[in-house]
């Protein structure tokens, strides 16, 4: 029997996820590499780490609007072989604990380890997983129980948009087109408090 290739997946809790029950109940669904951290290529260590300006205001409106945070990220460079797994968890690791101690925790970062034409053994496959393909944002779903009509995506790239179709993510956006006040993105899409009848 062939499995289908699995995105990765960290969890600061380690083993099964929780399901979001009495927390939120939607999410806000980040691309790392150009949303969090400066793109350099291939970012792996704390000292590569130069945070994207406004990233963690981002983040605590969207905490603040009742949205959980999940990081969702191509990781080319395992299958490339320039890192391993287990220094990407390493470092994803020492990530969310950068998050968590400025208030804003993450829930859980999906990554797509694999590559269709670069990748060498095990990774080398054609997944689901690579965005623009949807497969980690079907994941979290289906891991968290999201109404992913309700969740919001925000990418760098195409293909970041590309995937928040493919999967039905309600709202994405690219990080340079986000209003001024990071909240009012998230303001305009809560539901009105008195809605007209
Ligand atoms: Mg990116
Ligand atoms: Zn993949």
């Amino acid at each position: 029997m062939n499995l289908p290739p699995r995105p990765g997946v960290f969890m600061p809790s380690g083993g099964r996820p929780e399901p979001v029950t009495a927390g939120p109940h939607k999410a806000l669904f980040l691309d790392r590499d150009g949303v969090i951290n400066v793109d350099r290529g291939y970012v792996h260590t704390a000292g590569q780490t130069q945070w994207m300006p406004g990233i963690f205001e981002l983040c605590g409106a969207a905490r603040d609007a009742g949205y959980a945070l999940i990081v969702v990220t191509n990781q080319a460079g395992i299958a490339r072989g320039y890192y391993t797994e287990a220094q990407f968890e390493d470092y994803t690791r020492w990530l969310h604990g950068q998050f968590a101690e400025r208030g804003v925790p993450l829930l859980a970062t999906y990554y797509c380890p694999h590559h269709p034409v670069a990748g060498t053994g095990a990774y080398h496959v054609q997944c689901d997983c690579r965005k623009p393909r949807p497969g980690m944002l079907l994941a979290a779903a289906k891991d968290f129980d999201l109404p992913l009509g309700e969740c919001v995506l925000i990418g760098d790239m195409p293909s970041d948009l590309q995937a928040a179709v493919a999967a039905g993510v309600g709202t994405a956006r690219l990080l340079g087109d986000l209003p001024p006040h990071p909240a009012d993105l998230f303001a305009g899409l809560a539901p009105p408090d008195n809605p007209a009848p």
